[in-house]
C-alpha cells in the first residue's frame, strides 16, 4: 500500500499551511524542505548573543480568514504585535508613520512560528527535491541523494516559481507558464550587532523600532532588539536593499554587501555608530514577487492541473505571509474536497 497520498515540495508558510489543512481533512500529507528546519523566507539567524530575522521581519493580518488563524497562534505564544513605533526616513529626514496596521512577529524570532507550525507532521527536512516521475498515473519523488519517495496521488509544489518551474515542466504545461508568468524580485539583506546602543537621535524618534527608508539603496531597517521575546540581545539591525539595487549588486560577496548597506544606513542616520561586533548578509534571489498586486481579493490563489500537480504560495496571489498562507490553506482544503484521492 502507499505510505503517502499527498506530498508537499517546500516547508515554508504555504507549504506547511497546505499540509495542516490536508491533514485536518484525514488525509496523509509528507512534506519535503531542502534546508535544515523549516520557515524559508520566515528564516532566523541565531548567534550566541543575537537572533536576526533575516527575511520577513512582520506580517499583517487583513482577511477575517487569517485573523482567526493568528488567534490560535497568539494563544501558543507564538506571535506578538510588533512594532508599535513605525517610522520613515526621507533621505535622512526622519518621521514618524501613522496608520491604523496591527503588525505581528513571531516570538523569540520569526521562524519559531513555522516550527510550531510544523510540529506532528511528517517532514523531511535536508531533502531537495529534483526531479518529478510520473508512472501509471502514480508520482514518484528524486531528492538530491537519489532516493526514489512514494508513491504519491498528488504533488504540491510550494515553492517560489522560478524553482517550481523547472521541476513542472516536463509535466505540466499549464503550470509551468503558471510559474513563468511571475517574476521574483531579489532582495540582500544584511544584519549588523553593535558594540553598543545606537546612539538617541536629536528628535523623538530615538524610539523607532523599524523604518521605512527611501531614497537610497535601503527599503527597510528594523531593530531586532526591540522585538518581543529576544530577551537581552544587545542592539542589532536587518538591513533590507531595494529591490533594484539587489539585483545590479546580485553575485556581489556578502561582505561588500554588507558594508555597504551599514554605510548606506550611517549616512542617513544623523548620529555616528557605534562599532559592529558582528555584520554579515543574506541573499535571496527571489524575495517576493515583482507583479503580483498588493492586496489578492478572490479566492483562486493557486493553481492545479488534473494530472495530479498543484502550486500554491505566494507566487499565485500576493508577496506576503498572509497571502503565501491563504494559498496553501485554500488549496489544502480544496484538494481535499475535491479531488479525486483513490489510487
Ligand atoms: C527580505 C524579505 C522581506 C519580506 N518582508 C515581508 C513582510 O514584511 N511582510 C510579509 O507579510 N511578507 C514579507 N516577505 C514575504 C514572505 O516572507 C513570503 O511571502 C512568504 O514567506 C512566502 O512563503 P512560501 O511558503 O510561499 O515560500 P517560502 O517561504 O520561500 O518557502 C518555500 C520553501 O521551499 C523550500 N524549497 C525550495 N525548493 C525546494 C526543493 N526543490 N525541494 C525541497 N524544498 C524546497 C525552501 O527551502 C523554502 O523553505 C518578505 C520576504 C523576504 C525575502
Amino acid at each position: 500500500m502507499h505510505d503517502s497520498r499527498f506530498a508537499v515540495i517546500g516547508g515554508g508558510i504555504s507549504g506547511l499551511a497546505c499540509a495542516r489543512a490536508l491533514i485536518r481533512h484525514g488525509r496523509q500529507v509528507r512534506l519535503f524542505e531542502k534546508s535544515r528546519g523549516p520557515g524559508g523566507r520566515l528564516a532566523s539567524r541565531r548567534t550566541p548573543s543575537a537572533t536576526f530575522d533575516l527575511g520577513a521581519q512582520y506580517f499583517t493580518a487583513r482577511s477575517p480568514e487569517f485573523q482567526r488563524e493568528l488567534e490560535a497562534w497568539q494563544q501558543a505564544n507564538v506571535i506578538a504585535p510588533w512594532p508599535q513605533s513605525v517610522w520613515v526616513c526621507d533621505d535622512g529626514d526622519w518621521h514618524r508613520k501613522q496608520d491604523d496596521h496591527i503588525r505581528w512577529v513571531g516570538t523569540p524570532r520569526m521562524s519559531a512560528l513555522t516550527r510550531h507550525l510544523s510540529q506532528d507532521l511528517d517532514l523531511h527536512t535536508q531533502c531537495r527535491i529534483e526531479h518529478l516521475h510520473r508512472e501509471e498515473s502514480i508520482w514518484w519523488l528524486q531528492d538530491d541523494q537519489g532516493l526514489r519517495h512514494g508513491p504519491f496521488t498528488q504533488i504540491i509544489l510550494a515553492i517560489p516559481s522560478p524553482q517550481a518551474q523547472p521541476l513542472l515542466a516536463p509535466h505540466s504545461q499549464i503550470l509551468s507558464e503558471a510559474c513563468q508568468c511571475v517574476e521574483m524580485s531579489p532582495c540582500w539583506t544584511a544584519y549588523a550587532l553593535f558594540e553598543a546602543p545606537l546612539p538617541p537621535l536629536e528628535t523623538s524618534a530615538s524610539q523607532w523600532q523599524t523604518a521605512f527608508m527611501n531614497g537610497g539603496p535601503l527599503r527597510f531597517v528594523a531593530r531586532n532588539d526591540s522585538k518581543p521575546g529576544r530577551g537581552e540581545q544587545g542592539e542589532s539591525l536587518s538591513l533590507l536593499a531595494t529591490a533594484e539595487w539587489s539585483q545590479k549588486h546580485l553575485e556581489r560577496d556578502a561582505d561588500w554587501v554588507a558594508t555597504q548597506l551599514l554605510a548606506a544606513f550611517a549616512e542617513r542616520y544623523p548620529v555616528p555608530l557605534p562599532g559592529t561586533k558582528l555584520l554579515d548578509a543574506h541573499r535571496w534571489r527571489f524575495s517576493q514577487p515583482a507583479s503580483a498586486p498588493s492586496v489578492k481579493t478572490d479566492t483562486q490563489d493557486f493553481q492545479t492541473d488534473s494530472c495530479g500537480l498543484a502550486l500554491c504560495g505566494d507566487a499565485m496571489s500576493a508577496g506576503r505571509i498572509e497571502n503565501a498562507w491563504l494559498s496553501g490553506h485554500h488549496l489544502g482544503n480544496h484538494l481535499s474536497t475535491s479531488l479525486e484521492t483513490a489510487i
